[in-house]
């Protein structure tokens, strides 16, 4: 497959020397770039500013900022099978760059912020069939709703949950909701049920109010996506590559399947 990865912060500039940007170490998206290169896969790496090493044989594109990669990101999807989103987009920019460097007059300022693109939910929304995009969602911790509400406002086929607990860390836990076997079950992926199902569990909400640590697989079954779940426990970023990797594969497998037939 051709696979589309980004990876790494961006970078949004307040002026020449000063920018917002957030502690991504831009390693999980790099891992799957390497393990897609392993599994034989043609990688094109949209990298935002990173201290490590591209993987051999991955083409690599640098970046800086949000604007930049989903310029970069919207060039390379249309020749691509998947895109994986493992990028931490700075989600706020300033909504001016000021020329030069800024001088510290004043105590106190404010800066003005705006958002920045979707690049994942503008991308997905030019999916062709048989693309496979898969986003990440990084939340204080595991909130299935979080998940399932990507999945669907974004037209996502792959979700990857992780908490800010994995930032930094050489092993994290992760839960990875893969949407085709939502399909395979009868659930429309990205589709009303999915939503209808996301509606329901915020209402079973009070009944799981005796769901302790399993709250997740709970949350997942009730909205009807059991089987799509998997669950990584304390595992290494390559190990994660890897699984999205092999899900990525099952999932443009069968939509070209389902295409066929
Ligand atoms: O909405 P949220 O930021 O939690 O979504 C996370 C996912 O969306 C990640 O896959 C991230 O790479 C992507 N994203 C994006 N553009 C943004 C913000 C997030 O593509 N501006």
């Amino acid at each position: 497959m051709r696979i589309l990865i980004t990876s790494g912060p961006t970078r949004e500039y307040i002026d020449d020397v000063r920018y917002i940007s957030n502690a991504s170490s831009g390693r999980m998206g790099y891992c799957i770039a390497e393990a897609a290169r392993h599994r034989r896969h043609k990688v094109t790496l949209i990298s935002g500013p990173v201290g490590i090493k591209p993987p051999h044989g991955v083409k690599i594109i640098n970046v800086i900022s949000a604007h930049d990669m989903l310029k970069q990101t919207l060039k390379h999807f249309n020749n691509c099978d998947c895109l994986i989103m493992a990028a931490a987009v700075s989600d706020y920019m300033p909504a001016r760059k000021v020329k030069g460097k800024m001088k510290k007059e004043k105590e106190a300022m404010a800066l003005e912020l705006v958002k920045t693109p979707d690049i994942l939910m503008e991308a997905a929304k030019k999916k062709k069939n048989g693309q496979v995009v898969t986003g990440f969602a990084l939340e204080a911790d595991f909130n299935m709703d979080y998940a399932l509400d990507k999945l669907n406002k974004k037209n996502l086929d792959m979700v990857v949950l992780n908490t800010v607990k994995a930032i930094g860390e050489d092993k994290s836990s992760v839960w990875i909701v893969a949407g085709d076997r939502l399909k395979i079950k009868g659930y429309r992926l990205n589709g009303q049920r999915v939503a209808d199902a996301g509606g329901k569990m915020k209402n079973e909400k009070c009944r799981m109010k005796n769901v302790k640590k399993s709250g997740v697989r709970s949350q997942a079954k009730m909205a009807g996506c059991k089987d799509a779940l998997i669950k990584l426990n304390n595992v290494s970023k390559r190990r994660i590559a890897d699984v999205i990797l092999a899900n990525a594969e099952r999932i443009s497998y069968n939509k070209r399947k389902m295409k066929n037939e």
